[in-house]
């Protein structure tokens, strides 16, 4: 068995990674592995990028605790209709995760920043500078999350 990234062989210490297996030494040089948690990062944006989970899911908390504010810049910095697309993207996450849909737009925003190795306050910028949530979360996903929320919507409101 030979190692993704040095293409020696591994014998005892393997990992697993999207492509195969590797040295754990060899992926944490490659930027593929989280040393404090000790744990392989996940891809993301078609394997170009990798971040750890545990890492984002401690800054979401950190987050929620100091700064709720992002909703807010969000809500006032866009336009009205990509907006409107992230919370309904939020509240279909949040029905999954069962967590508040605030909770599911800091997650994306702190998700894209560990990836992109940015700041969330970049991340917010780089969307309002946009004046589109595409970077966040790509159209082709836009049109699979609104499918699911009118699916939502027509249980909630039967009726109707
Ligand atoms: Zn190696
Ligand atoms: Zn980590």
């Amino acid at each position: 068995m030979k190692c993704f990234f040095c293409h020696r062989d591994i014998e005892s210490v393997v990992m697993v990674i999207f492509e195969g297996f590797a040295h754990k030494t060899c992926a944490i040089k490659a930027g593929r592995y989280c040393e404090k948690h000790d744990v392989p990062k996940t891809s993301f944006q078609e394997n170009t990028c990798h971040a750890c989970i545990r890492c984002i899911d401690e800054d979401v908390v950190n987050l929620e605790l100091q700064d709720r504010s992002c909703v807010k810049f969000l809500e006032e910095n866009l336009p009205r209709p990509e907006f409107n697309a992230l919370m309904r993207w939020a509240e279909v996450i949040s029905r999954i995760t069962h967590s508040e849909p605030e909770t599911s737009v800091l997650r994306g925003l702190v998700t894209r920043a560990h990836y992109t190795n940015k700041k969330v306050s970049e991340v917010l910028t780089e969307l309002a500078f946009a004046q589109s949530i595409t970077k966040l979360i790509p159209p082709d996903l836009q049109e699979i999350v609104d499918d699911h929320y009118r699916g939502l919507m027509a249980l909630k409101a039967p009726f109707n």
